[in-house]
């Protein structure tokens, strides 16, 4: 059985474990539309691999992926399942507050899906407020055109929007490439209304595909290289701040 992953531990082992790890990670994913080309759960596929991957180069723990996230922007689409915010909060809460209650020395939630950042804040921020818990941390996609420069080859959508492009359909290619039909990626760079940042408007009112970006130029190369780029980032921020 693994140094690293919970639910294949007995529960004396993962007792132990929980206990003595720097931090037990939460990958919190989603099942949601990621264009023609890639399954639903493929935030899912990202979250469970990369937070092996950090726990296994911090000596941190990990639990399974929470499979459905806050999909707002999303959730007209086909398939895509969505919890509401104040839902996805409590859930979090609860989760943190059990694993605080086994004595972890820390917790990090670990974002997989973009829509579960600005909750996972909130979470943090009440878990601190109303039960006193400092050592919650979150991480989540970041530094995207540093970890992609010199590898990726497209604009993200509006300066930084991503969805299903190339960036997440490279990471896919790499880590579960019978995950994507390439064959059915297309490039799409939604034409917003000019009042997106003013009103709450769903995805479905503008964009057809579910892509934005151009999942068509992915490679696993690509998925490789920036993955590497991203965990050492975590790594490096982990290893730093976290003990
Ligand atoms: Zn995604």
């Amino acid at each position: 059985m693994g140094e690293t992953v919970i639910a294949e531990m007995t529960w004396e082992q993962a007792d132990k474990r929980m206990k003595e790890a720097r931090a037990v990670i939460l990958p919190l994913g989603s099942l949601e539309q990621h264009g023609y080309h890639m399954s639903l759960d493929t935030d899912n596929i990202v979250g469970g691999y990369v937070g092996r991957v950090l726990a296994e180069r911090t000596n941190c723990a990990v639990l399974p992926v929470v499979p459905y996230g806050q999909v707002w922007s999303a959730k007209d689409f086909p398939a895509t399942i969505s919890l509401r915010e104040r839902t996805f909060i409590e859930l979090v809460k609860d989760i943190v507050i059990s694993l605080e209650h086994k004595g972890v020395r820390n917790v990090i939630l670990f974002a997989s899906h973009w829509g579960n950042t600005a909750p996972v804040k909130i979470a943090a921020r009440e878990l601190l407020d109303e039960q006193g818990y400092s050592n919650v941390y979150y991480l989540s996609y970041m530094d995207l055109k540093k970890h992609g420069d010199g590898i990726m080859e497209t604009e993200l959508w509006n300066g930084s929007g991503f969805h299903a492009g190339e960036i997440e359909t490279s990471i896919v290619l790499h880590i579960k490439p019978e995950s994507v039909d390439m064959e059915r990626a297309v490039c799409e760079y939604p034409q917003a209304p000019g009042d997106v940042n003013l009103r709450p408007i769903p995805w479905i009112n503008f964009c057809k595909s579910g892509i934005f970006g151009d999942a068509a130029k992915a490679t696993a190369w690509k998925g490789e290289k920036f993955l590497k780029n991203w965990i050492d980032d975590m790594v490096r921020l982990i290893e730093e701040n976290i003990s």
